[in-house]
């Protein structure tokens, strides 16, 4: 999107303001099956968590993608925006038997990561399909919160454990219908995550009844000039010839799955705010703008660095600004960061603010959370209105004292 629909766009709906490009999403999207389109059944769930505004998943549901979920909540979006069950998975950590009964009882694939719910699970529920998520232990990902594939992580079924996972599923008779890794988010070399599909592929061959094989995700986008990205060409030229090979091996035809989240919505987010102050202390401009980690809390939780551009001033000569929230905590979204000359009530675009960013806004400081546009055929469409002062009072409960 060009500097001067953003900037509009802020006008139009007022600070701070996301905005995500529909174009972007489906060029991404047609670009990860275009990489595998060698594969004959090839399924794409998008990992709904980075971003779960109805809207945006009603768009990448006609795109013909299924949906990836990890709460019950999830789920009921996912069908309340229109996807069909059998176009839903659950992918959960940690969640309660109830909770996931509750969602296979929809008809939905289920996921399973941990050998006691297996057990419980395939006794009481023989015949419905499960699969099963494997940890490959295999180290990927960009930093150790995304990081889910190594020993000590708490997610999947150790491969190690292979053994008397096919205890339970021999005693319980259950039917396993898919295995599934995710190694983590921010992939960066192919070769790593080709030798953990390996490791899934091995496991694969243990059971005799699997309709798919998923490989999660963790494609990595990139942030700033000249990072790294997961080269999604190669990724498919390679696993698809390995895919291939292995259906023949296994005897019968399979769907091979992925569940993007940050690849498909990061780079068609656009996260606007108005600097509030510009402040110059003896070694250090600030530029504070009306929002904080309430509303972008990557760059403080991740140490993500996202692209900042001045969109009142694009053509400005550049200078060295430390770009801070208003929130009552440190919140500084980049450290010294060359930006075209700003002053106060410019608009500074924030880029990748499609992937984790508004899903995970708060209230903190009793701040509203912002709203979001949809920019589709070359206009802006509001997806969530910008809350008010009942969304804060919204169950609060003011009692007698
Ligand atoms: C978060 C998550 C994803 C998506 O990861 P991205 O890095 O956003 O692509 C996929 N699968 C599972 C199980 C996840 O928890």
């Amino acid at each position: 999107m060009q500097p001067k629909e953003l900037l509009a766009l802020a006008e139009e709906f007022g600070n701070p303001l996301y905005v995500y490009d529909a174009s972007k999403i489906e060029f991404q999207y047609n670009r990860l099956a275009n990489a595998f389109s060698k594969v004959e059944k090839l399924r794409i769930n998008y990992a709904m968590k980075a971003l779960s505004n109805i809207s945006i998943l009603k768009l990448i549901n006609n795109l013909g993608a299924g949906l990836d979920t990890v709460s019950i909540q999830e789920v009921q979006l996912g069908l309340h925006a229109g996807f069909t069950p059998k176009n839903i998975i659950f992918t959960p950590n940690g969640v309660s038997f109830e909770e996931i009964e509750a969602v296979a009882k929809l008809g939905i694939q289920i996921n399973i990561d941990n050998l006691s719910v297996l057990e419980h699970f395939g006794a009481k529920y023989p015949k419905t399909p499960v699969c099963i998520r494997i940890n490959p232990h295999v180290m990927a990902g960009g930093n150790e919160n995304i990081s889910v594939g190594h020993i000590d992580s708490k997610f999947g079924i150790s491969v190690h454990q292979l053994p008397h996972l096919l205890r339970i599923v021999e005693n319980t008779k259950m039917h396993i219908n898919g295995i599934h890794m995710h190694t983590g988010s921010d992939i960066l070399d192919i070769e790593v995550f080709l030798y953990a599909a390996e490791i899934l592929f091995d496991a694969a061959k243990h059971f005799k009844t699997l309709d798919f094989l998923d490989f999660g995700s963790g494609f990595k986008v990139p942030y700033k000039k000249g990072d790294i990205e997961t080269n999604i060409e190669e990724l498919g030229r390679k696993l698809s010839k390995r895919f291939l090979a292995f259906e023949k091996e296994y005897g019968r035809s399979l769907t091979l799955a992925f569940e993007p989240g940050k690849f498909l919505v990061s780079e068609a987010g656009f996260f606007l705010a108005k600097v509030n102050v510009v402040k110059q202390t003896t070694s250090t401009v600030f530029a504070g703008i009306d929002s904080g980690f309430n509303h972008l809390i990557r760059p403080m939780f991740y140490g993500s660095q996202h692209t900042i551009e001045n969109i009142s001033n694009p053509k400005g000569k550049e200078r060295y600004y430390t770009v801070v929230g208003y929130i009552c905590e440190t919140d500084t979204f980049a450290n010294n960061r060359r930006i075209a000359e700003i002053h106060e009530g410019d608009i500074l675009c924030f880029k990748n603010a499609g992937a984790y960013c508004f899903s995970m806004a708060s209230n903190y400081n009793s701040r509203y959370k912002p709203a979001e546009v949809l920019w589709k055929d070359g206009e802006g469409y509001v997806i969530r209105e910008r809350e008010t002062f009942d969304d804060i009072l919204k169950n609060q409960i003011l009692i007698n004292l």
